[in-house]
This record gives C-alpha cells, sequence and structure tokens, in this order.
C-alpha cells in the first residue's frame, strides 16, 4: 500500500492487461540485472525519477512555456534547478530527445543551406552533426572537422583553418565517442574570430559537468544542448542552456518551431534528476565514474587492447582492436555472448567500413551506478578479454557465470 495518496504504476496492472508487454518489460529488466552494462550512453535511473516519468503528469497537455497554472511548477522549479546547477542564464526543459533539442539549436541560429561546422562522424561526431541521412546533412552546408592521426586529439589549427575559409554561421562542438576533455575556450576564440555560433552539444558528458568532475561549457558557448538520460541519469529527453540574449530564440526553436506539447511527466523527472545531481554524493559519482572509466581503460591496454588517445578523461574509452586482430563487430557479439554489454566502434582513420568497425566503446556511468570501484572495472577488462578472445564460443557461460558473480554483488534495481 502506498502511504501518500499517489496513483502511479502498478505492475501487477500491466502483467493482468498485456502479459506480452509485461514480459518484455520484466525480461529487459532481467537483462539489466544480470549483465554488465557498459554503453557509454547508458545508466540507470533512480527509483524517484521513474516515480515522476511513470506518473499523471503524462496526460497533462501544457503547451507552450510555464506561467501561472499549478503544473506549471514542475517545469518551473526544474528550470531554476537547471539554472543553478549549470550557472547557465537560461534552461529550456522541453526537447523530448537529443536530436530534437539539436534541431532546436540549429533552428534557432542558422537556416537551411546556411554553413555550420562540427566534428565528423568517424572521429565521433554525432548523426545531427552533419550526417547525410539526417536533418543536419540533408539541410545544411556541413563543414566537418576531426581529430590528427598521431595524436588522435581534436585538431584545432585544423579547426580555425576550416573556419576561416568557409566562415560558418555556427560551430558544434561535443561528440559520442571522443573520451577526452575539449578545449571549449579554444572553440570560443574560433567563433568569435569568424563571427559564429559556438553549440556545444554536451549530451555525453553533462553529468559529469553537473558533477563538477570536468569543465563546463556553459561560461563559452551560446547554447548547451544536452540529453538528460546519459552520465546526467535522468530521464530520457533533452535540455538546452543558453545566454540571456538568445533565450527567445531557444524557446521559440523549441516551440512552436520544432515541437507541439511537452512531456510533463518526463519535464517532472528532468527536474528531479536535477535535485539528484546537485548532492555531495552524485559528485562523488561524477569523479567515481572518471575513475573507474580510467582504470578499464589502462586494464584493457594491459589485456593487449589500446586505448584511442592513450586514454580517457571522461566517462567512456574508445579501444582500437586492432593490435589483436579483431574488429568491433565480432568483439561485441562475443561481448554479448558473454551477458557483457558494449558496442562496436568506428575509430579515427578507420580501415574497416562502419558496420565493422576496428573498435569498441566502453562506458562507466552504469556500472558505477552499481557501486562498482577500480578493483571491479581491472575484473570487467579481464573478462572483457577472456570474452573477445573466444573463438569458439565455448567459453561464454563460463565467462557470462564470473559475469553474474561480479553483478551479484552490486545488484541493479535490488530485488525487493
Ligand atoms: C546521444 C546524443 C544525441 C542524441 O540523443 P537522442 O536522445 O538519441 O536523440 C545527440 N548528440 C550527442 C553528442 C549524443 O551523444
Amino acid at each position: 500500500m502506498n502511504s501518500t495518496p499517489f496513483w502511479g504504476p502498478d505492475f501487477d496492472e500491466l502483467a493482468a492487461e498485456d502479459p506480452e508487454i509485461a514480459s518484455i518489460v520484466l525480461s529487459e529488466l532481467d537483462r539489466l540485472r544480470s549483465g554488465i552494462q557498459l554503453i557509454a550512453s547508458e545508466n540507470f535511473t533512480s527509483p524517484a525519477v521513474l516515480a515522476a516519468l511513470g506518473s499523471t503528469l503524462s496526460n497533462k497537455y501544457a503547451e507552450g512555456y510555464p506561467g501561472k497554472r499549478y503544473y506549471d511548477r514542475a517545469e518551473l522549479i526544474g528550470i531554476d534547478r537547471a539554472k543553478a546547477l549549470f550557472g547557465a542564464d537560461h534552461a529550456n526543459l522541453q526537447p523530448h530527445s537529443g536530436a530534437s533539442a539539436n534541431i532546436a539549436a540549429y533552428g534557432a541560429f542558422v537556416k537551411p543551406g546556411e554553413t555550420v561546422m562540427a566534428m565528423s562522424l568517424p572521429h565521433g561526431g554525432h548523426l545531427t552533426h552533419g550526417s547525410k541521412v539526417n536533418f543536419s546533412g540533408k539541410w545544411f552546408n556541413i563543414v566537418s572537422y576531426g581529430v590528427r592521426e598521431d595524436t588522435e586529439l581534436i585538431d584545432y589549427d585544423n579547426v580555425r583553418a576550416l573556419a576561416r575559409e568557409h566562415r560558418p554561421k555556427m560551430i558544434i562542438t561535443g561528440a559520442t565517442a571522443y573520451p577526452r576533455l575539449i578545449d571549449f575556450a579554444a572553440f570560443r576564440e574560433i567563433a568569435d574570430e569568424v563571427g559564429a555560433i559556438l553549440m556545444v552539444d554536451a549530451a555525453h558528458f553533462i553529468g559529469l559537468v553537473a558533477g563538477q568532475a570536468i569543465p563546463s561549457p556553459v561560461p563559452y558557448a551560446d547554447v548547451v544542448t544536452f540529453t538528460t538520460h546519459k552520465v546526467l541519469r535522468g530521464p530520457r529527453g533533452d535540455m538546452i542552456l543558453c545566454r540571456e540574449e538568445h533565450a527567445s530564440a531557444i524557446d521559440k526553436a523549441v516551440f512552436p518551431m520544432m515541437q507541439g506539447g511537452p512531456l510533463m511527466h518526463a519535464v517532472a523527472a528532468k527536474a528531479v534528476a536535477l535535485k539528484e545531481a546537485a548532492t555531495q554524493e552524485y559528485r562523488d559519482y561524477a569523479k567515481q565514474v572518471i575513475v573507474n572509466a580510467q582504470a578499464l581503460s589502462a586494464g584493457l591496454a594491459e589485456e593487449g587492447m589500446r586505448p584511442v588517445s592513450g586514454g580517457t578523461d571522461t566517462h567512456l574509452a574508445l579501444i582500437d582492436l586492432q593490435g589483436i586482430g579483431l574488429t568491433g563487430d565480432i568483439a561485441e557479439m562475443r561481448c554479448d555472448a558473454a551477458r557483457i554489454t558494449l558496442n562496436k566502434n568506428s575509430i579515427p582513420y578507420d580501415p574497416q567500413p562502419p558496420s565493422k568497425g576496428s573498435g569498441i566503446r566502453v562506458g562507466t556511468p552504469a556500472v558505477t551506478t552499481q557501486g562498482m570501484t577500480e578493483d571491479d572495472m581491472a575484473i570487467i577488462a579481464s573478462l572483457i578479454s577472456r570474452a573477445v578472445r573466444d573463438e569458439d564460443g565455448t567459453q561464454a557461460a563460463a565467462i557470462a557465470d564470473d559475469v553474474s558473480a561480479l553483478v551479484t554483488r552490486h545488484p541493479a534495481y535490488p530485488r525487493g
């Protein structure tokens, strides 16, 4: 029995009414609990976030921006929390996802056909940074920059030279598979030199910024977009922060240009996640995420797998498997058979097509939420090493047993 007058998710109701969907929900929970989750963009949200997500706020149409309506208060509280946590002038909590927030950011600052500079996809950029199959590549003239072949770090000289040559209206930085810190001050300088807007797509690493574990892009960027469901550990969705001068352009680009009504249950859940992210506990978490990623990266290096750029400053490592003669797709499949979930990834200057990739990407947000530390990362590195080398699949069951032993010591969503 609930002690509060809350009306919310009752799993038994779902199981009775729709056993087919209920069993999918259960098997996904079982998968989360019984394996090691190293997808760098995933995390385990808290029960409080899940309760807000599963609440009757889902029913509410709240088109437009918050005013005096009682249900607007969740959004107003969330906006205040976001501004305080990130030291931002303005926050918009309404974007449904990272891709839709990025459409809004483009919409606020550039017109179709204009030039935008962003990180090339094979070097770690996101689909919305100019992929030919995405709105960004279809509607905008994209100039891509990348990393240097020798250091595997962003080539700032090349960024500056390309900006001078192409005079972009907007420069985007941020990536999905870049393990190092980004020099936001350098990007600001380049943007100022050519009169461009600086957009930081902080989807991957904003949780580390919230936890004060890495420097913030907010003082440097005109606009910062970020998903709320990665290291930040909130519900699926996105937020946009910007300077006061851009507040009205951003708000109009989110609604009514890009979206209709906001998902109020998700907005409320974002507010909850922002409250959690402002705690000392979360700051300790964010630091441990990085310590763990560094330990995992070093452990994999010891097993003969090379971390791209030599290591990581963040929550993820990109691992080059060429030294052990494997492609990413095979490694991903073998790990999966041993209940280790990670993804194949292209590495910079990859000789393999994206469908195979020479690397894997590993991230520590989820395992750190489970309470794992450096010693556990050493174990995971050796489990990955055994799994990727398991050519005929005969070891998968034994490795999965060891995976099981590890996650039993650090349960995700403990059984009641
Ligand atoms: C995850 C991510 C996004 C997109 O988020 P969705 O919610 O999947 O649309 C955008 N940009 C970057 C850099 C990301 O990592």
